[in-house]
């Protein structure tokens, strides 16, 4: 089978086609030629002979004819028998001659047997009698056969000779064009390959076809490699600035902290962030703002020397490496002149802005050994530098060690939702009557690389410092819908809460962020409970009151987070379109040992019924508190004492396996 594959496939290549096409050519025209060239020469052959012969007849018969002497005509027979071109020469009469022979073609001509024929010429001797005379010259085929049958053969060799020829000249003159064919399309595998290096360039061939083909790839390469050279420096630099990006920066402090590692020296890290950026592009718009980071970037290029990098880091921060410096105070000088060189103001639309910048500084090897560890450090520094208004500051592990751990974790954030490292866990929500779960609350943790697991107390505040808060609150709204609608095609029949930060309340597309997001998951909006601090909420009431109308247009419910500890009374909440009250677990905790905070709790229920709204307690630690929020009709309750916060199949694991009465 693969014999005949093979056979197949080669009569598809260039090679096979040009031999089967001559192939096909050929078995129609040498037939054509062998037939014509043999019916040629044997009706040639014939015609001259029986010409010849009738000729010789009329010869003999003029002579016999003029000739009286018998003893002529006898010598005259002898020498053409002698010839031996003739068979016999008779004188027959009429009569005989028409008797005589097997086959007449006309008067003049017959047969007698199978090779001998005759050619008849009438005398015209007057012999006085009625009998005419006629003269009759036969003679033998066969050498004509013989000579018919060897041309036969000569063309028969010459025809073979002729295709043996053309099947060494086809093997000699089909590479000629399969070969150079065969180099274009190893060279075009090379450059699929993603090697374009070499030249497009077949010498073998002078064929102007495969020239042209050979030129049209070369220019094709040629394209390829400027179009290739184009995306990897656009992938390497920063579109505005034309400085490298973050990621050829990388590369090169790689090599820099390669190359100080072999030569044993120090190379220093500058991570610079921009005083007053904002204020240009607030003001003037992103088209200045862009102007100003190009002229910013020429600058700081002008006292740079050719060997450090400046890179664009993103926004208005910049990286600078100095490699192979000799002292921290080399460093020290070029931020000095950095900073110099931002303080001629920069004009625009006539007027001048004034732009500073705050810079890091960090030394290989003494703070830090890798990349990573010495782009934190000087991010760190900078981040010093800033908070202290200084120009720079050089990294300092003495430094206030909390506020360095502080700001190397926000740095850290940066990557902690797109690595993977954030999760959810859900807290149940009890109904105080039935005992039955009616909502769970995501709440985010972050499994730090190196640090382990970190609580949200630890990193919401700096998350919406390092304005990441809404990636990160909608990573969270995305994944607790995905779940909550999870399980209700799973049959459980409960809502999620999730929690807003109060920076949210400030972000208009919030409402239509929820709408997508709900739409998604094909979650029945008013199943996604949106919790806000009651203190997020009295610092902006009337955004916080717009943003809240926005949300319930799209449908979900509303609560008030931490109830009690933002100072306000629940009638400066009465406008807003609230459904749930969360008393904050301070109170509650309390409650049972203090008088004061059993009755904020007692009448903020009452107050909130009244107002038609649902109370959850939180903080929920005992039984005693269980049965004491109970009696002060309290709705809903959230605690230690029913169930930790815990991943999403624990949670259905316990809802599944739960003793009610282990609770109520
Ligand atoms: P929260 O919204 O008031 O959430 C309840 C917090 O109280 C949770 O702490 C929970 O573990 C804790 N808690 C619940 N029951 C008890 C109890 O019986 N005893 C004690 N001691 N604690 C209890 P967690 O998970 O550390 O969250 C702290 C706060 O972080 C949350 O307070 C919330 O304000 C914030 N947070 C959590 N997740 C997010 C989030 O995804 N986005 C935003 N913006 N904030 C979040
Ligand atoms: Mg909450
Ligand atoms: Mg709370």
């Amino acid at each position: 089978m693969s014999g005949i594959k093979r056979i197949h496939d080669y009569f598809n290549t260039l090679h096979g086609r040009i031999l089967l096409g001559g192939l096909a050519i050929h078995a129609l025209l040498i037939p054509m030629l062998f037939v014509g060239v043999i019916y040629l020469v044997k009706g040639g052959f014939e015609s001259t002979f029986v010409d010849r012969a009738r000729a010789d007849a009329q010869i003999l018969a003029t002579l016999i004819e003029t000739t009286e002497s018998t003893d002529v005509i006898t010598n005259l027979y002898s020498e053409v028998m002698s010839s031996r071109r003739y068979v016999y020469l008779d004188l027959v009469t009429e009569e005989q001659n028409n008797s005589d022979n097997d086959f007449k073609e006309d008067a003049y001509f017959g047969q007698h047997d199978d090779d001998t024929y005759y050619v008849t010429v009438p005398l015209k001797w007057d012999l006085g009698n009625s009998e005419n005379l006629v003269l009759r010259v036969g003679y033998d085929e066969t050498p004509i056969k013989e000579k018919i049958l060897y041309t036969k053969m000569l063309c028969f060799y010459l025809a073979g000779a002729y295709v043996i020829l053309v099947f060494v000249a086809s093997g000699l003159f089909t590479p000629l064009i399969t070969r150079p064919m065969r180099e274009l399309q190893l060279k075009s595998r090379e450059i699929a390959a993603g090697n374009y290096d070499d030249h497009f360039d077949i010498k073998s061939s002078r064929i102007q076809e495969i020239v042209r083909l050979t030129n049209d790839f070369e220019k094709m390469r040629q394209e390829l490699v400027r179009h290739n050279k184009e995306l990897e420096y656009q992938s390497l630099h920063d579109a505005l600035t034309k400085l490298p990006n973050r990621v050829l920066l990388q590369d090169r402090l790689h090599q820099a902290i390669f190359t100080a590692q072999r030569d044993d020296s120090q190379l220093a890290l500058l991570m610079i962030d921009l005083d007053g950026f904002k204020t240009v592009n607030d003001t003037l718009g992103h088209h200045y703002g862009d102007m100003l980071l190009k002229q910013v970037a020429t600058r700081i290029q002008g006292v740079l020397r050719k060997s450090d990098t400046i890179a664009r880091f993103g926004g208005d921060e910049f990286c600078i490496i100095l490699p192979t410096i000799s002292n921290v105070r080399y460093a020290t000088g070029i931020a000095n002149k950095l900073t110099e060189c931002l303080e001629q103001p920069f004009m625009f639309d006539n007027q001048p802005y004034n732009v500073g910048m705050s810079i890091g500084i960090a030394i290989y090897p003494k703070h830090g050994l890798d990349a990573p560890v010495l782009m934190r450090h000087a991010d760190v520094a900078m981040y010093i530098a800033k908070h202290n208004n200084l120009d720079y500051t050089v990294y300092d592990p003495n430094q206030d060690k909390n506020s360095i751990s502080r700001l190397s974790l926000m740095w850290d954030l940066r990557h902690a939702i797109n690595n993977g490292e954030l999760h959810l866990d859900y807290q149940p929500i009890m109904d105080l009557n039935s005992g039955e779960v009616k909502a769970a609350e995501a709440l985010v943790r972050w499994n730090h690389p190196r640090r382990g697991l970190i609580m949200p107390g630890e990193f919401i505040t700096l998350t919406e410092q390092a304005n990441l808060i809404k990636p990160l609150t909608t990573w969270v709204l995305e994944a607790a819908a995905r779940e909550c609608s999870q399980w209700l095609k799973q049959g459980y029949d409960f809502s999620v809460a999730v929690n807003l930060s109060s920076r949210s309340l400030h972000d208009k597309q919030h409402p239509g962020r929820l709408m997508r997001i709900v739409e998604e998951h094909g979650l029945p909006p008013e199943r996604l409970i949106i919790e806000l601090t009651e203190s997020a909420i009295i610092s902006d009431p009337i955004s916080a009151r717009e943003i809240l109308e926005g949300f319930h247009q799209v449908g979900v419910t509303l609560a008030i987070d931490d109830f009690g500890t933002g100072y306000s009374s629940l009638s400066a909440l009465k406008k807003l379109p609230l459904q749930i009250i969360k008393i904050d677990k301070s109170f509650i905790m309390e409650m049972m040992a203090n008088k004061d905070d059993l009755v904020i709790v007692r009448t903020t229920i009452d107050l909130a019924h009244n107002m038609g709204l649902k109370v959850v307690g939180e903080g929920v630690v005992n039984h005693e508190i269980w049965k004491e929020l109970k009696l002060l009709n309290c709705d809903l309750a959230q605690g230690f004492h029913i169930g930790r916060p815990m991943s999403a199949p624990r949670l259905l694991h316990w809802i599944d396996n739960m003793d009610k009465r282990e609770v109520i």
